[in-house]
């Protein structure tokens, strides 16, 4: 079954609302040679949300079956990825990020599915690391990777200039690990993957822990153990309800504050001032010096409000939020015969439309967006 056949997918040429509120477009205008808007006003949302972050999926594909992102039911040995002539080439994702760079987007992340079974990742990596903003300056290139497969390839990654990396690990015990990710991987595979991206300089490390109770939650301070004082900074992350396949339920959510709560018991913890605008995570620090830890609270604390992302599909198709039901077809526009200029008005076009705060209304319990089925994280990448 393929699950993301069943998404809506709107071209992006017929210029759609954003969202599920039909809401009219703003006049296409012209862009110039970079595409900023022509009155050099910055490309804002209608929240007045700028566009920063672009998660770029580049398979769906994974080696990993995680209960919470593709249950071993539904992707099983009858489900078909995606063909190879659907997914976007590496010439069209760098064709697409410098068109966003020059939109206002400093971060590109590399995700999936797991980005490291997309064969020659690094030649991807390569391309997006000669690019530049407007004012000359690198983007942020990271990725974010289940690490089975890290420890042979980071060199290479690293050399093609590759700045940061986010590893996902649910617990250090390898029978709940093993539980979790359904794969026949240990847990020291992973964490050589981690000790081979610190050994080439790959830093800051951050480590995401999806906490799912009754599951990994006794792993929470064995993990803030193991992480501390090391310069990889643990995240702690609430299970979401994202997609329609994971039979999410709000009481297998671990809240971060009860993450806190233990942590607290075990370590004396400090705030951390001056966070990022958009950043995912509120940290601490621990008072001892060793280090910080993070918290993504997208069930119990909506970030909607500052959310700069955006998500560029593995067959290149454009979702304003993780919890979109429709997609933009970049695709179709990127192996037409548009010229930059056209796309870049589209895009921005895109951005002025988007409505997106899925959390916040589930948070605030006011109307939840309704229409198509949601997503799958492995097919727009976390
Ligand atoms: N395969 C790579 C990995 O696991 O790091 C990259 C893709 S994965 C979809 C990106 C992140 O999404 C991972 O850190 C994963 O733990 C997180 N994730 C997936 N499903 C989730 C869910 N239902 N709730 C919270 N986080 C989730
Ligand atoms: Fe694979 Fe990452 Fe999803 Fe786990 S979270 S199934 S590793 S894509
Ligand atoms: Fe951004 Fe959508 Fe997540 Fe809100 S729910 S933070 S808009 S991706």
């Amino acid at each position: 079954m393929l699950i993301m056949r069943e998404s809506r997918v709107i071209p992006l040429q017929a210029a759609p609302s954003m969202g599920r509120e039909a809401r009219p477009l703003p006049p296409a205008w012209s862009a110039h040679a970079h595409g900023a808007p022509l009155d050099g006003s910055p490309l804002l949302d209608t929240l007045a949300r700028p566009l920063r972050d672009l998660r770029i999926s580049v398979t769906d594909r994974c080696n990993f079956r995680c209960g919470y992102c593709m249950p071993r039911e539904v992707y099983g040995p009858g489900h078909r990825f995606m063909p190879q002539a659907t997914l976007l080439s590496f010439e069209e994702i760098e064709r697409a990020s410098r068109l966003f760079l020059s939109l206002g987007v400093r971060k590109l992340r590399l995700t999936g599915g797991e980005p490291l079974m997309r064969r020659d990742l690094d030649q991807l990596v390569r391309l997006l690391a000669a690019l530049r903003t407007p004012d000359g300056s690198p983007p942020e290139l990271t990725l974010t990777t289940n690490a089975a497969l890290l420890a042979p390839k980071v060199a290479a990654l690293k050399a093609a200039g590759l700045q940061r990396i986010t590893i996902s690990l649910d617990a250090l015990d390898d029978a709940v690990f093993r539980r979790m990710s359904d794969a026949d991987v240990p847990v020291a595979q992973v964490l050589q993957g981690i000790d081979a991206a610190l050994a080439v300089g790959l830093m800051p490390i951050k480590v995401n822990m999806v906490v799912q109770k009754g599951v990994n939650e006794d792993q929470i301070l064995p993990m803030a153990r193991h992480f501390r004082h090391t310069g990889v900074e643990l995240r702690f992350i609430e299970y979401m309800d994202v997609g329609q396949t994971n039979g999410w339920r709000m009481d297998q959510v671990v809240p971060s504050q009860e993450v806190v709560r233990r942590l607290s018991e075990a370590f004396e913890l400090a705030p951390v001032l001056n966070q990022a605008p958009g950043e995912t995570a509120r940290r601490l620090r621990y008072a001892d010096g060793g280090g910080t830890v993070g918290f993504i609270s997208s069930v119990t604390e909506a970030f909607c409000g500052d959310c700069n992302r955006l998500r560029l599909s593995t067959d290149g198709r454009l979702y304003t939020c993780l919890f979109a039901t429709e997609g933009h077809d970049l695709r179709a526009a990127l192996r037409g015969d548009e010229a930059d200029a056209q796309i870049l008005n589209r895009l921005q076009s895109l951005w002025r439309a988007r409505t997106d705060q899925y959390s916040a209304q589930r948070g605030q319990a006011l109307p939840a967006p309704t229409g198509g089925r949601r997503i799958e994280m492995s097919y727009i990448g976390g």
